[in-house]
C-alpha cells in the first residue's frame, strides 16, 4: 500500500471511532495527507527509509512546530509552538506521517488521564474503565488500531502504567537516551520520553529514530546508539532474570500475581534463570517521588505567567492580578496541589527536611539497582496492581491515584530503563509485565520482549 492509502485508513479510523475513546486532541488531517503524499513520491524515488509514510501520533507534550500543543492544560489550549521537539524533527527527519496529539493528564501528572482539561480518554478493552495515564491517550489509540505507534513519556510510570492497561507494549528509555528538548517539562530529572507500539520490534524501530545525542538538552548522554532491531532475535539462553521479593508480597492482588509468574515461567521455557533479589529500598519509592516530582515541576510551572506565552485571564487589575487569576483559572486541580506541595518543599524552613532527605532516599534507591543489576540481567514485576480501574473511581483520592505507580516509580528515581509487554488478562483485561533494565541496556528489554511475543 502507499503511505497515502495507509494515512487515509488511520485516519478513517480516527474519525469513526474516537469519539468513543477521546484518545486525540487535536487531528492533523490535512498535515498527515501531505506529509503521506511527499513520502510516496519518496518512496518513488528510491529515498525511503524504514520510517518513511508510516503514521504515528504523538503525546501533546511534545512540541510540534504550527499544531498546537497543550500538554492537556487550559494554560497551552491555544498553544502554537514556533518550533519542534528534538524527538519531533527526528520523526519527521526520518519521514514519519504524524496523524495529531494524543490525549494526557494534565502536565503529564496523574495514572488516569482523566485530569486532562480535554476530558478523559476511555480504554478500549472496557466500557468504562481508564486507560492508564499520564500518556493514556497514546496507548489507547494503540490498542485501538487507531495508529501503530505513539510517542509517550514516562515521570514515574506514565508509558509503562497506560501500555499495561491498555495491552500495549512501551519503553521508557534510561534517563538522558532520549532527548527532552521541547517536551513541555514536568519534573526534568525524571521525564524522560519513549515510545509504545503493539510489538517489541515497532518499538525498536521507534527508539532507532528516537534515540541520541542532542545539545539542546544537557541531560542528554552522548552515547553511540546501536540498531535496537538488529538484537531482537537473540537466544534468552543463560539470561538472568531477579524478581524482586520487594514487588511479590501479600499486597499484589493474587490474579495479578499469578499472570506474572506465567509469564516468567515462560522466560523459563525460553532458557532463562530466575532468581530472588532484593531492592531493600522500594518503600520509599513513592514517598520520595512526591517530593521529588512536585518540587521540580512547582519550579517549572513557574514560567506560565500569562506574560510570555500560554493563557491569560480578562482585564487584570495589576500584575499580581495577571499572575493569580491567570495561575487559577489556568491550571487544574491536581496541578495547583503539585505545585503547593513543591513550593512547600522547597521553602526554606522545610528544604532540609523534605526535598534534601528525598534526594538522599533516592540515592539509597538508586544504589539497589546498581547492586541487584551485579547479579541480574534483567529483573521483572507486574506494570501495575491492578488491571484498568472504573473511571473516576480513584479522582477523589490523590493518595490511591498516586499508588497506581507502586511498581513503576522507583525505576525513574534511579533512571534504568523498563518496558511493559502485555502478558495476559484478567477477566478481560490486560496485565503488564515490567521488564526492567540496567543504565542503557535498552536492547536486552526489546529483545526479551521480542521473544515472548
Ligand atoms: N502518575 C505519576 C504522577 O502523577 C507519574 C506520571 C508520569 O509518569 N508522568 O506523577
Amino acid at each position: 500500500v502507499s503511505s497515502l492509502e495507509l494515512t487515509q485508513h488511520f485516519l478513517g479510523r480516527i474519525k469513526q471511532e474516537d469519539t468513543r475513546y477521546n484518545s486525540f486532541i487535536t487531528v492533523t488531517e490535512e498535515e498527515a495527507l501531505r506529509d503521506a503524499k511527499a513520502a510516496d513520491e519518496l518512496r518513488a524515488k528510491g529515498e525511503a527509509t524504514p520510517w518513511t509514510g508510516i503514521p504515528f501520533a504523538h503525546k501533546d507534550i511534545f512540541c510540534t512546530n504550527g499544531v498546537r500543543t497543550t500538554c492537556g492544560s487550559r494554560m497551552l489550549e491555544n498553544f502554537v509552538p514556533p518550533y519542534d521537539a528534538t524527538v519531533t524533527a527526528r520523526l519527521r527527519g526520518a519521514g514519519a506521517v504524524c496523524l495529531g496529539k494524543t490525549n494526557m493528564d494534565e502536565f503529564a501528572m496523574g495514572s488516569s488521564t482523566e485530569s486532562s482539561y480535554f476530558g478523559p480518554t476511555r480504554n478500549p478493552w472496557g466500557d468504562n474503565r481508564v486507560p492508564g495515564g499520564s500518556s493514556g491517550g497514546s496507548a489507547a489509540a494503540v490498542a485501538a488500531r487507531l495508529v501503530p505507534a505513539a510517542t509517550a513519556t514516562d515521570t514515574g510510570g506514565s508509558i509503562r502504567q497506560p501500555a499495561a492497561l491498555c495491552g500495549v507494549s512501551g519503553l521508557k528509555p534510561t534517563y538522558g537516551r532520549v532527548s527532552r528538548y521541547g517536551m513541555i517539562a514536568f519534573a526534568s530529572s525524571l521525564d524522560q520520553g519513549g515510545t509504545m507500539a503493539r510489538t517489541a520490534e515497532d518499538n525498536a524501530m521507534m527508539l532507532n529514530v528516537m534515540a541520541g545525542f542532542d545539545p539542546k538538552d544537557s541531560t542528554c548522554i552522548d552515547k553511540p546508539v546501536p540498531d535496537y532491531t538488529a538484537t531482537l532475535n537473540e537466544p534468552l539462553k543463560g539470561l538472568k532474570i531477579g524478581l524482586p521479593k520487594e514487588y511479590f508480597t501479600d499486597q499484589l492482588d493474587s490474579e495479578m500475581a499469578q499472570q506474572v509468574r506465567a509469564a516468567i515461567g515462560e522466560y523459563e521455557k525460553l532458557g532463562a534463570t530466575v532468581q530472588e533479589i532484593s531492592l531493600p529500598n522500594t518503600h520509599l519509592a513513592i514517598a520520595a517521588y512526591y517530593v521529588i516530582a512536585p518540587a521540580e515541576a512547582s519550579a517549572n510551572l513557574s514560567r506560565f505567567d500569562g506574560v510570555r506565552y500560554g493563557y491569560r485571564c480578562e482585564d487584570p487589575k495589576d500584575l499580581l492580578d495577571l499572575y493569580t487569576r491567570t495561575r487559577a483559572e489556568g491550571f487544574g486541580e491536581e496541578v495547583k496541589r503539585r505545585i503547593l506541595i513543591g513550593s512547600y518543599a522547597l521553602s526554606a524552613g522545610y528544604y532540609d527536611a523534605y526535598y534534601l532527605k528525598a534526594q538522599k532516599v533516592r540515592r539509597l534507591i538508586q544504589q539497589d539497582f546498581i547492586e541487584a543489576f551485579n547479579d541480574v540481567d534483567v529483573i521483572m514485576g507486574p506494570s501495575s496492581p491492578t488491571p484498568a480501574f472504573a473511571l473516576g473511581s480513584k479522582t477523589d483520592d490523590p493518595v490511591k491515584m498516586y499508588l497506581e505507580d507502586i511498581y513503576t516509580i522507583a525505576i525513574n528515581l534511579a533512571g534504568v530503563p523498563a518496558m511493559s509487554i502485555p502478558a495476559g488478562q484478567i477477566n478481560g483485561l490486560p496485565v503488564g509485565l515490567q521488564l526492567i533494565g540496567n543504565y542503557f541496556d535498552e536492547s536486552r528489554l526489546l529483545n526479551a520482549a521480542h521473544q515472548y511475543q
